[in-house]
């Protein structure tokens, strides 16, 4: 493979951005060799600066649910543009996206549209403490919330892979009223409970992990969590940035059944484009100025471009929902045939998958928090990583990533992911 171009951008962006990245996992550090310079995306495919062609299985880390470029996104976005790309006033696209929004996820009758995950979520831990006038937060070890002080305490996703249990420059004040507990561990949530119930302002949770790689909750856990939660009036956070209108229409709540007091939106509720939320019940949004005392403000939230990208993708959801059981029928075969071409190989893999959400472990038995995560042999990834690369599939250059579905893989796409992803179980196999 020709990567001539891509190593000379990289080797220029070295010396005018940090790591010549602008996101710390693209740096491709915990698998080794240099980052592909991306020039273009058509579908389920991408093509680096080479003129490389791969399928992709990163999505942009989520957002593409239907590939790149879809065309009434971009037609929806040249429409848009043509009119004016920011205003900071309200436009009609903001109201109709927290119709639709609200109409799919019932448990949100209120919206606050900001501009990334990471707002969302920052957002949503001041207002759970200023609802309930109380500082701590649970988090679970492994899940990634965005990188606000309080949320970098025992987190997944590019920190993971770093090896940095933590972060410089985030004061141990900022932490301290966070309480990492293991993922899937009902009973360290109840002693916790026990012991700073009056004090918890909230759980946020990941309601399917995928920061840690995708990890699913065991049956009970998200009912137990809202039980607890309910029990000591302490707010239920999920953090559907990955998850929301990914795994199904109204999200893993949906998928679990279980009502959340605020849910946080990232990803593919901005279709690409860089759009955040958090929601929940009125009670609890009108806490939020200009209405009540918790405040937040963003010069381009609800941006009218980024808006628009939302509201396309949302309505290319509604008229087709049948694409969840689609997806997850893909995803499943694609795991059963992964695991046999495994065991025949000789290779050991726990694989996770849910819809379109997945994660190979090169690991024993199974994957339920972070700590069997950390048992997958990482070496052994980064093999795999590079072999899939040379069967031009692009898979997440981390362990600690799920890898995504698209609804733009046609069965020759999907043909092209098994065969590959067995050609390179079977090449480990030989090693
Ligand atoms: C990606 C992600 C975030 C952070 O979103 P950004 O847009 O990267 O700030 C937060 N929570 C979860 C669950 C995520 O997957």
């Amino acid at each position: 493979m020709n990567t001539n171009i891509s190593n000379r951008l990289y080797q220029e962006s070295l010396a005018k951005i940090p790591g010549g990245v602008n996101s710390p996992v693209r740096a491709f550090k915990s698998v080794g060799g240099n980052p592909l310079f991306i020039q273009r995306g058509e579908g389920a495919w991408i093509i680096d600066v080479d003129g490389n062609r791969f399928l992709d299985c990163v999505c942009s880390w989520g957002p593409l649910i239907f590939g790149h470029a879809h065309p009434r996104i971009a037609e929806a976005l040249r429409h848009q543009l043509a009119l004016g790309w920011t205003f900071g006033a309200p436009t009609e696209l903001e109201l109709r996206l927290a119709e639709i929004i609200t109409h799919m996820v019932p448990s949100v009758e209120k919206v606050r549209f900001v501009s990334s995950g990471t707002e969302a979520t920052m957002s949503a831990i001041r207002l759970a403490r200023g609802f309930t006038k109380r500082n701590k937060i649970i988090k679970f070890e492994g899940c990634y919330h965005g990188h606000a002080d309080c949320l970098l305490a025992k987190s997944g996703s590019g920190i993971a892979t770093l090896g940095l249990p933590d972060s410089a420059g985030v004061p141990f004040g900022t932490t301290s009223d966070t309480i990492p507990l293991p993922y899937n561990d009902v009973d360290a949530v109840r002693k916790a409970f026990e012991d700073y119930g009056e004090d918890i302002a909230g759980v946020i949770v990941e309601p399917i992990a995928g920061n840690m790689g995708c990890v699913p909750p065991m049956p009970s856990f998200l009912q137990s969590l809202r039980d607890i939660t309910s029990h000591f009036k302490a707010l239920l956070i999920f953090d559907e940035v990955m998850t929301g209108f990914r795994v199904a229409k109204g999200g893993a709540q949906e998928l679990y059944h279980v009502k959340p007091d605020i849910t946080t939106f990232g990803k593919i509720i901005g279709g690409g484009l860089p759009v955040g939320a958090y929601g929940g019940g009125a009670e609890i949004m009108d806490m939020v100025a200009p209405v009540g005392p918790v405040y937040q403000a963003g010069t381009l939230s609800g941006n009218p471009l980024a808006i628009t990208a939302g509201l396309e993708t949302l309505m290319i959801i509604n008229e087709d929902p049948g694409m969840y059981s689609r997806l997850d029928e893909m995803g499943r075969h694609v795991a059963q045939e992964w695991r046999l071409a495994a065991h025949e190989a000789g290779v050991r893999v726990s694989i996770n998958q849910i819809g379109s959400m997945f994660t190979l472990f090169f690991a024993d038995g199974p994957v339920l928090n972070y700590a069997q995560a950390l048992t997958s042999d990482t070496d052994i990834f980064s093999r795999f990583f590079r072999l899939m690369q040379e069967q031009e599939i692009y898979y997440p250059p981390s362990q600690y990533e799920c890898a995504f579905l698209s609804t733009a893989m046609g069965d020759s796409e999907i043909d092209h992911l098994i065969r590959g992803g067995k050609e390179a179980l079977r090449s480990l196999g030989k090693q």
